[in-house]
Parts: structure tokens; C-alpha cells; sequence
């Protein structure tokens, strides 16, 4: 086994193909939170006085954003939201306590909250109820809308100003990727961090994970001996999606052209900053005629509660997080 190319002193662990560098795992550890740091502070994502609330699914991604936030941020000021989706054979409920530990180990507040008791149904009934209704529309809409809306809801109700997802670099390279194919420039500015925001009634999202490769939060996790509940949702083999394919595609670019995911990340980085757009018009959003919350521009109701109404036929507003925390 070679040594470490930064310190020479221990075995390398990890060879890092879009540097070349060989790494042991003390090295390795303090070069990713070097790297989320840095992201950090360029786009200045946190402030010392922030009250962070991180989207914790008990994956490898949320692990090392809470791993790294806890080193960087002081613990008092974090929280961690655990959403239940309520999907059979997906069930994180069994890996609450584990989750729940590893939060407590690192002096964060875990929030348990499920979809079902906020929202009135689980995503399983959702999509169920969708079926019947003879709709086509993807149980990962469901999911991913229920899920941002919970986290938005939790964070107001308790008093965090910042949401912070663990997105990593291959999440947001097929992102940008996928909203050029469909020719979304809209879209596409919402991605990046020094988006503006258009609503008092977001809670500012940031995703300091978003310059780390995938495999690096696997190795990270790995090598922290944390096993995270990595079961695959059961819904995304029934429902191919266009994601699934850009991803192999960048994943082929990557293995004959290492560090190409990182360089086209800099590159939106750089077209797509909003600061240099001096024309645009920060769009501003509406409230949704029956819920209230936040909806995108030209829209009287919002997504979720035109899902609602398609599935379930009538609108479940949330009920407060508050009363609901498991
Ligand atoms: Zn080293
Ligand atoms: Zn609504």
C-alpha cells in the first residue's frame, strides 16, 4: 500500500481519480471539509448566528452533512429533520434510533416528523389514490414535494432560518444537465446558490455538500464506520426516469475524463451566477389561494395542493409540526 501523497506519514486509503492524490483517511476527512468549507464560505452560506436545520434521511449524503456541520457549526444551532415518507418496503422508521444516536452523539436535536400525520395521507396513499384517479404523475413528485414543503414547515415552525440538504456534486451535475435538456433556463438560476429568494416564507435553502463527488460521502461514511440505511425506494425501478439515464451518461464522461463533473459544476457556477445577470428580474411569488404558502409565478394554487386535489380530491392542509413530531 502506497503512503499518503499529503502526509507521507500513514497508508493511503482513497485515490481521489480527479486530483491523482493518494490519500490516507485522516488526510482524506480533512480534504473534503476543507473542500464543503470552502464552498461555505465563498458563497457564504452560513453565518456564525444561523439556526440550521438539515434534512437527515439516515443516507451516507446526511451523515457526512451532519458529520461536517457539527465540526463547523456550533451543535446547539443545528437541528436534524427525519421525514417518514410512508413507503412499504422503504421504511426509515426502523432506523430512527440509529439515526437518532448518531444526532445525539454530535450534540444535534433530531425532529421526527411523518408525511402522513402532517399531510394526512402517506405517499404510499398518495400515489395509490392518484392510480385510481387514473392520473399519471410520478410517486416521486408526491415524495419530493411533500418532502421539501415538511422541511420549509418544520424549520418556520421551529424557529431555524437556514434548510441544509445534502445534495452532493453528482445530484446537482444531473440537475443542471437534465434542465438544459428541457431547455429550463428558469430553472436552471434556481439552482444556484446566490439565487435570490422569492418568498419571506422560504427558509433559505443551502447545500454545502455540492462540490463532494458521491463516491467520496460513500468512502466518507465508510471510513467513519457509519452504516447508513442505503435500501433503494422501491418506486424508482417501476418509474425509469430521465435522471437515471443523464446519470450513466455523466458517469461514462467522468471515468474517461476525471474531474469533468466538477468542471462543468464551476462553469454553471459561473454563467448561471445571478449577480452577473444585472437585467433580471427576481421573480416574485405568489401565495397559494388555499394553503397560503409560498407558489411559483403565474400559479393561483401551488404544486402540492394541485397533487392533492388530483390524488385525494380535496386539499389536507398541514397540520402544525409542532403537535405532530413523533
Ligand atoms: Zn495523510
Ligand atoms: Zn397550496
Amino acid at each position: 500500500m502506497p503512503r499518503c501523497d499529503i502526509c507521507s506519514a500513514r497508508d493511503a486509503v482513497v485515490y481521489q481519480t480527479h486530483t491523482g492524490l493518494r490519500l490516507c483517511k485522516a488526510c482524506f476527512f480533512s480534504n473534503v471539509i476543507a473542500r464543503v468549507s470552502r464552498e461555505i464560505f465563498r458563497y457564504g452560506m452560513i453565518k456564525h448566528s444561523d439556526r440550521i436545520l438539515i434534512g437527515v434521511s439516515g443516507g451516507k449524503d446526511s451523515f457526512v452533512l451532519l458529520d461536517i456541520l457539527s465540526q463547523i457549526h456550533e451543535p446547539s444551532r443545528l437541528g436534524g429533520a427525519t421525514i417518514i415518507e410512508g413507503i412499504d418496503g422503504y421504511n426509515r422508521a426502523e432506523h430512527i434510533a440509529e439515526i437518532k444516536r448518531m444526532a445525539t452523539e454530535r450534540g444535534v436535536e433530531l425532529h421526527v416528523v411523518s408525511i402522513k400525520e402532517l399531510w394526512g395521507a402517506s405517499v404510499d396513499e398518495m400515489v395509490r389514490m392518484s392510480i385510481e384517479k387514473g392520473q399519471r404523475i410520478s410517486p416521486c413528485t408526491y415524495c419530493g414535494i411533500h418532502r421539501r414543503k415538511s422541511l420549509n414547515l418544520i424549520a418556520r415552525e421551529l424557529g431555524y432560518n437556514k434548510v441544509a440538504t445534502a445534495h452532493n456534486l453528482d445530484d446537482e451535475v444531473q440537475t443542471i444537465v437534465i434542465n438544459i435538456l428541457r431547455g429550463d433556463i428558469a430553472r436552471l438560476y434556481m439552482n444556484h446558490p446566490l439565487r435570490p429568494k422569492g418568498s419571506g416564507l422560504f427558509i433559505d435553502k443551502i447545500k454545502p455538500l455540492r462540490k463532494i463527488y458521491e463516491w467520496e460521502t460513500a468512502k466518507y461514511a465508510y471510513l467513519a464506520s457509519y452504516k447508513p440505511q442505503e435500501v433503494e425506494c422501491p418506486y424508482l425501478e417501476l418509474f425509469p426516469s430521465l435522471r437515471a439515464r443523464v446519470r450513466d451518461m455523466i458517469y461514462r464522461i467522468e471515468a474517461s475524463k476525471p474531474g469533468s463533473m466538477l468542471r462543468l459544476l464551476e462553469w454553471f457556477d459561473n454563467v448561471f451566477n445571478p449577480l452577473k445577470q444585472n437585467n433580471r428580474e427576481t421573480p416574485k411569488l405568489g401565495l397559494c389561494s388555499i394553503c397560503g404558502e409560498p407558489t411559483s409565478p403565474n400559479r393561483s394554487i401551488c404544486k402540492s395542493c394541485e397533487l392533492q386535489i388530483k390524488s385525494l380530491g380535496e386539499v389536507k392542509i398541514a397540520r402544525s409540526v409542532l403537535k405532530t413530531q413523533l
